[in-house]
């Protein structure tokens, strides 16, 4: 067959994940935890299956679901999705993101995303037949830069793909940033949609602003976030988007004739779980505590830290590593660490359609402590 995509190739979370697994690795590469899910939420979901909630559920969601998630983010963020018309249950945030973009995106329309970015959001706008305006975070901060977002927009812009906490840089957007952008919008009929997958993992003093709570954001954008982030569950595919109706009903359009809908218990097994906000209103802690054991093992070592504000991600700059192999492309880096020193980690060149190298990689430490003692030993050696 003639390709459609010549661009597009396997993703770097699946190719590093496979080296990981041939070389015995530890893989703090792809980002998904190492341990497992909460016991309840598991007999949470049993309980749904066994109970025979096992058909088609409404096209939008089980609405015990839409409604939890409605209360949710009313209480975290003071805003009140009609969970109705306004949530939308989807197979993951992937899904989500592609469903907006198809949803939206009008051939040749522009969208800004601002690079490092997510790998997928670049190959949805081309499926789309949009064309993707890559607009670089400020180089080593990775802040955005707003005279350069500002100098993107043209008439042709249809949106802007928004993504804090952020993969990979860990960076979180202040209320200044937010408002910035909310001032930066405000003139324009651009839609917002905003990658909020990691809401849950903001590290203290920081706090998650979502974009639902500021009223000129909240008008015209789409929250994306993933229950497979939040419960540990990554492998369950199921998250969530929340829109204005009539953003949602243009969004529906395209998810009820790509899956239609999501699987019922584990709808049924969240919408119980959530319930009981501990669980998510205990994540910051749980992971700042792993952020700080592999920030404080890192710190003995020839790695130099970027900040980790939040998500599950720790960047670092190769560049001062007392080995050859630091002057390696970070792709080949990573390959070698993950061969060699028994390390997989992320080239941040991946999240750059361009494969941009700046000298710095990804490390995941949503992992066990002694998978993350286990790897420190291991990176000790540079
Ligand atoms: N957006 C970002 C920024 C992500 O890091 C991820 C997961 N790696 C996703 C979207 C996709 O989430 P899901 O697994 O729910 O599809
Ligand atoms: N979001 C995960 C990461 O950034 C990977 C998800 C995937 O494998 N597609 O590591």
């Amino acid at each position: 067959l003639d390709t459609k995509f010549p661009k597009i190739g396997t993703t770097i979370f699946t190719v590093m994940s496979a080296l990981a697994t041939e070389k015995n690795a530890v893989n703090l590469g792809q980002g998904f935890p190492d341990f497992d899910c909460d016991p309840k939420l598991v007999a949470c979901v049993n309980d749904a299956m066994t109970h025979g909630l096992n058909q088609y559920p409404p096209m939008t969601g089980v609405p015990a679901l839409r409604e939890a998630v409605a209360d949710k983010i009313e209480s975290l963020y003071q805003y009140r999705y009609d969970a109705t018309s306004e949530i939308t249950i989807t197979a993951g945030a992937t899904q989500a993101i592609l469903s907006i973009i198809l949803a939206v995106v009008r051939a040749g329309d522009e969208v800004i995303v601002l690079e490092p970015c997510y790998d997928s959001y670049i190959p949805n706008i081309d499926m789309a037949g949009g064309v993707a305006v890559r607009v670089p975070l400020t180089p080593g901060t990775f802040r955005p830069d707003f005279d350069k977002i500002a100098a993107a927009i043209t008439p042709k812009t249809r949106a802007i793909i928004v993504n804090s906490p952020h993969n990979p840089s860990a960076t979180v957007w202040t209320r200044e940033e937010m408002l910035t952008l909310q001032e930066l919008l405000a003139p324009t009929n651009i839609v917002l949609i905003s990658d909020e997958v990691y809401e849950h993992m903001v590290y203290a003093p920081l706090q998650h602003l979502s974009a639902s709570s500021f009223p000129g954001l909240a008008e015209r954008a789409f929250i994306v976030s993933s229950f497979g982030k939040t419960f540990h569950v990554t492998g369950w595919k199921i998250g969530y988007v929340a829109a204005p109706a009539a953003y949602s009903a243009e969004f529906r359009k395209v998810h009820q004739f790509n899956v239609f809908t999501v699987n019922t218990p584990v709808q049924h097994g969240l919408a119980a779980f959530l319930q009981d906000p501990q669980p998510y209103l205990q994540l910051p802690a749980f992971y700042a505590a792993k952020r700080d054991l592999f920030r404080q093992g890192l710190a003995q070592t020839k790695f130099e830290l970027l900040p980790s504000e939040g998500s599950y991600f720790q960047c670092v700059r190769i560049a001062n590593l007392g080995v050859p192999e630091k002057d390696l492309s970070e792709a080949d880096f990573c390959k070698w660490l993950t061969s060699e020193i028994g390390v997989a980690a992320i080239p941040l060149s991946a999240f750059y359609a361009d494969g941009f190298d700046q000298r710095v990689v990804r490390f995941c430490y949503a992992k066990k402590d002694e998978t993350l003692k286990l790897a420190l030993g291991r990176l000790a050696r540079l």
